[in-house]
């Protein structure tokens, strides 16, 4: 392909130095703004055939309840529910679960990971979460090695929660840390703080969870170069299976870019772009010194072959996701699907019968490859043959330019059959994704 926009060029990139708002992940394609609410009753249609047989099938829950709103945060989350509101949200979600498990693409297939994302699942009390896992099994059995995943926010974790979670079968604890120092955690927002990250996790450990991952995130406001530095230290001697780095984004939907506004600023109060990526290559480095692997551009992880990451590849590979509950998104027989994004019309559309799609979009064969291909370089390399073999498309023909020009500018090493990212390719590694788009999504995400 040719002309295309420079993937490298920061002129035409989203990768500006000052952090401004918006969002630069890639989290999926084609991008949300294309998903459409035309498209939801070929969603429906495409239910009614029996799915192949090969392809797995990973169910996400999502709770959208938190204790606090966190200043970063971009999601729908509610911080004033009740029980009887929460337990009415669950049977809400279990009537969505019900209607797909009855649906012929669904039907008699069991669940190869599960994952309780938000919010935060762990909000949820014990006996919620019985409840709502033993509905889930019986909707949708669980294969008896299946990943269970399970976000949790530290400062919600007493002995009890942690037990619970432990008891309706999850393998892998996703622990929200984010930072060590408390003057970070609370001017950011977060509900937790650094003496409940230390409880929570040795209990956590006590309990033998199979795989526990902590969150960091690079470049909070506040952050300096003595509090990152004790923040790895204080990572590193946790000892977790996996760590995972963000860097700090200001999305629209936040109350830092709200406070930006009203000040009538652009650049966002934290640090910028090659500050957090150097925070993030000196974390990496120090993981490394301690034993670990890097395996994408977030993680490292002390034992690759024993800790996977199985929901995150399998739904890289076009993994089939039944995603339940408010703002949740799917991928079901190649089609991408979002629900209603707030409670009311989530629940209504439950009430009335209906499923609470919200908007849709029909992947082609080309926009499967692109959006494989692009997903899997997260994980800083790609094998071309793989991409030869499953989609009949060569990667190093169909994106000739932009591969050539990574290399060109040092983020990336390439042959004939592979292209490895550099450690620098590898930090911008989401800047870098947007100039492998198809012409026709080659505008920047803006979320919506
Ligand atoms: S805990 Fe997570 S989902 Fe909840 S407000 Fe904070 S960032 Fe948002």
């Amino acid at each position: 392909m040719s002309s295309l926009q420079d993937p490298v060029n920061p002129e035409q990139s989203p990768g500006q130095q000052s952090t401004e708002a918006g969002n630069y992940f890639v989290s999926n394609y084609p991008p949300f703004s294309f998903w459409q609410p035309q498209q939801v009753p070929a969603l429906k249609e495409a239910l009614l055939t029996p799915a192949a047989r090969d392809i797995p099938l990973g169910v996400y829950f999502h709770i959208p309840f938190c204790r606090k709103r966190c200043h970063f945060c971009y999601f729908k989350v509610y911080t004033d529910k009740n029980s009887a509101e929460i337990r009415a949200y669950i049977q809400a979600g279990m009537k969505e679960m019900q209607h797909y498990a009855s649906q012929p693409y669904l039907k008699g297939r069991s669940a190869r990971f599960v994952y309780f994302g938000g919010g935060t699942p762990s909000y949820l009390s014990v006996p919620q979460l019985r409840e709502l896992t033993s509905q889930m099994k019986d909707l949708v059995p669980w294969e008896s090695d299946a990943e269970i995943a399970f976000e949790a926010e530290p400062g919600t974790l007493n002995e009890t929660k942690l037990e619970g979670i432990a008891e309706v079968g999850v393998t892998r604890l996703s622990l929200g840390v984010e930072h060590f120092d408390d003057h970070i955690l609370e001017s950011n927002g977060r509900a937790h703080r650094s003496a409940e990250i230390t409880k929570a996790y040795r209990f956590a450990r006590s309990l033998g969870f199979r795989h526990i991952n902590i969150d960091l995130i690079a470049g909070m406001m506040n952050e300096t170069e003595e509090k990152w530095q004790m923040c790895v230290r204080r990572a590193v001697e946790l000892q977790p299976d996996a760590v995972t780095i963000y860097q700090m984004e200001v999305p629209y939907n936040t109350t830092i870019y709200r406070d930006m506004k009203a000040q009538g600023k652009v650049t966002a109060p934290v640090a910028d772009w090659p500050t957090k990526r150097r925070w993030v290559s000196e974390a990496f480095d120090a993981f490394v010194a301690a034993g670990y692997t890097i395996t994408s551009a977030y993680t490292a992880v002390r034992d690759p072959k024993r800790f996977s990451f199985v929901y995150r590849d399998a739904l890289w590979e076009g993994a089939d996701l039944l995603s339940c509950g408010v703002a949740s998104f799917g991928h079901l027989a190649g089609m991408h699907y979002q629900n209603q994004a707030e409670i009311g019309p989530y629940m209504e559309a439950l009430d009335q019968g209906d499923l609470p799609i919200f908007r849709a979009y029909a992947t082609s064969h080309e926009e499967r490859f692109v959006r494989e291909f692009i997903l899997k370089l997260k994980l800083g390399r790609s094998d071309f043959a793989f991409y030869r073999q499953k989609f009949g498309i060569d990667p190093r023909q169909f994106f000739a330019a932009q591969l050539e020009q990574l290399a060109a500018a040092g983020f990336a090493s390439l042959d004939a059959d592979h292209i490895v990212l550099t450690r620098s390719g590898l930090l911008q590694v989401d800047r870098l994704l947007h100039g492998f788009f198809l012409p026709q999504h080659r505008r920047y995400e803006r979320y919506t």
